[in-house]
This record gives structure tokens, C-alpha cells and sequence, in this order.
């Protein structure tokens, strides 16, 4: 088996053009890209890519999408794209991206939000902030799966689950809207007996979503007792 070896993080690469290799629907209103990279260097789960469009004018629109693959792919990457309606860059890659396209990309970006190894780990993640947790949770298990990490996951409704068919005993999800037909599980926004429920209780936890999804678990996590140092947010969005 391979054991994590942290790299060292260093100035992201330079811009350089990506083939499309796979997309994958995950959800209504979420796709997964994979990318082939011809100047490819290893991430740690948790840091991000940018991706440039740039339109025949010569306007360009960047944004920011974090790895959702383990570094083990040596290669190539895999982004996992929520489409906001009224997005720039995000409906262009539901609606125009095809496999065998190329699109410009740089990273992986230097970051805290990032997993050494350290244990043990709690994973509390809403909507497209599973993202970055997912290739936490991905590299745990292809390097020490018998390592003390839980996911603790909030979505709107089943429509809205990323990564439905990979989610085992380590994942607890909670439906804030609609739960699916005959759901026996958790509803409503994460709180303290969710995380409590999640059994970690000590080690690093990682919050990923909206602000206020992030400030909200944040809040969470110290009523769990964990100490500021040991938190690591990452925000994606304005709203939630
Ligand atoms: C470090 C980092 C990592 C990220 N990783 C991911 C990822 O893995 N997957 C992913 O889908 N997104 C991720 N994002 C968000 C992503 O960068 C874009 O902000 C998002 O795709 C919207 O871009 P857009 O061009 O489609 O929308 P825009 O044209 O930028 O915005 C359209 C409208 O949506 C609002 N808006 C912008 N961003 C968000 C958001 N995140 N949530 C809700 N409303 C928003 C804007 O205020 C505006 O009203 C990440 C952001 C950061 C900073």
C-alpha cells in the first residue's frame, strides 16, 4: 500500500492548457471533470485550482475549484462543479464543456486547508463544499484506511447529494430540505448531536461550504470542544 508522503507546497505552477478527459453527472446541478495535465505536480487534499476562460474578445473570467481527486492520479485532476444559474464561469462547463476540450488551469494553490496525514479527522462539509473533503476522504482511503475519519455532510435535499454512490460508514448526512422518500436519517441543519454522533472528538476538523454554513459549523466545532487551531475553513461562495 502507499503511505501519504506530504510534499512540500510550492508556488503553483504556471498556466498551462488541460484535456478534458471524463465528466461525470453527479447531481442535477453538479458535474465532475477530470483533466489531463501536460505540466501535472502533486497536490495535498484540500488545495485548489484556477481555471481562465477566455472569450474570442479577449475577456477573461477566473475562478477557483478545488481538487476533489487524490494526488495518487498522478496526471491528472478531477474538479467537481456545483452550476449557479446566474454563474459565469460554472454553466459554462455544464453547458458547454465536452470531453476532448481543452481549458486552461494553474495550481495546485498554497493553502491551510490542507490534510498532512494528521489524525484524527472530522469532515463537516455543506452542499459543494464536500469537495475538498471528498479528496481528503479519497486519499484516507487509498493510503491509511484504517485512520479515525468521519464525514459529517448537510445538502438541501437527494437531489442535491455529490458523490452519492461513494459515501459509506464514514459519512453522516443530515437533509435540510426535502429527505429522501422513506429516509430514516438525520433532517434539518447540522448541530451538536450530529457532530457528537460523528465520534471525533479530538485531532483536526475541516469545515468546507457557504459563509454562513461555514461560520455556523465553525461555531459548532468549538461547542464540541475543539480549539480554534485545530479548525481549518475554507469558503467558497457569498451565499448559501
Ligand atoms: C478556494 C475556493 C474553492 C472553490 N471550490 C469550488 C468547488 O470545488 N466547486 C464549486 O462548485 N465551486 C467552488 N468554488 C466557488 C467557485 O470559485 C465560483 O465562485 C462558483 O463556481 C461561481 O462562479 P460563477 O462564475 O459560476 O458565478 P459568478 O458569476 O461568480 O456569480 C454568480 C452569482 O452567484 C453568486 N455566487 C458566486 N459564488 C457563489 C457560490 N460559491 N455559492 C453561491 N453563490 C455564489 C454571486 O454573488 C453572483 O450573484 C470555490 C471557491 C473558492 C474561493
Amino acid at each position: 500500500m502507499e503511505r501519504l508522503t506530504p510534499v512540500l507546497q510550492r508556488a503553483p505552477g504556471r498556466w498551462q492548457v488541460a484535456n478534458v478527459t471524463a465528466i461525470k453527472r453527479e447531481t442535477p446541478r453538479v458535474k465532475s471533470f477530470r483533466f489531463e495535465l501536460p505540466m501535472w505536480m502533486p497536490h495535498m487534499p484540500g488545495q485548489h485550482y484556477d481555471v481562465r476562460l477566455t472569450a474570442p474578445d479577449g475577456y477573461v473570467a477566473q475562478r477557483s475549484y478545488s481538487v476533489a481527486s487524490s494526488p495518487i492520479d498522478k496526471g491528472q485532476i478531477e474538479l467537481t462543479i456545483d452550476r449557479l444559474e446566474d454563474g459565469e464561469v460554472s454553466p459554462y462547463f455544464h453547458d458547454v464543456v465536452m470531453e476532448g476540450d481543452q481549458v486552461e488551469l494553474r495550481g495546485p494553490f498554497t493553502s491551510y486547508f490542507v490534510w498532512r496525514g494528521e489524525a484524527p479527522v472530522l469532515l463537516i462539509g455543506g452542499g459543494s463544499g464536500v469537495v475538498p473533503l471528498m479528496a481528503i476522504l479519497r486519499h484516507r482511503r487509498r493510503v491509511m484506511p484504517d485512520l479515525a475519519m468521519r464525514l459529517v455532510y448537510s445538502v438541501r435535499s437527494a437531489d442535491d447529494l455529490i458523490y452519492a454512490d461513494e459515501l459509506g460508514d464514514e459519512a453522516v448526512v443530515t437533509f435540510t430540505r426535502e429527505p429522501p422518500h422513506g429516509w430514516m436519517g438525520h433532517t434539518g441543519r447540522i448541530d451538536q448531536a450530529l457532530i457528537s454522533e460523528a465520534g471525533i472528538d479530538s485531532g483536526i476538523v475541516f469545515i468546507c461550504g457557504s459563509n454562513p454554513f461555514v461560520d455556523a459549523a465553525s461555531d459548532l466545532a468549538l461547542g464540541a470542544g475543539f480549539r480554534a487551531n485545530q479548525i481549518r475553513t475554507e469558503r467558497f461562495g457569498p451565499t448559501g
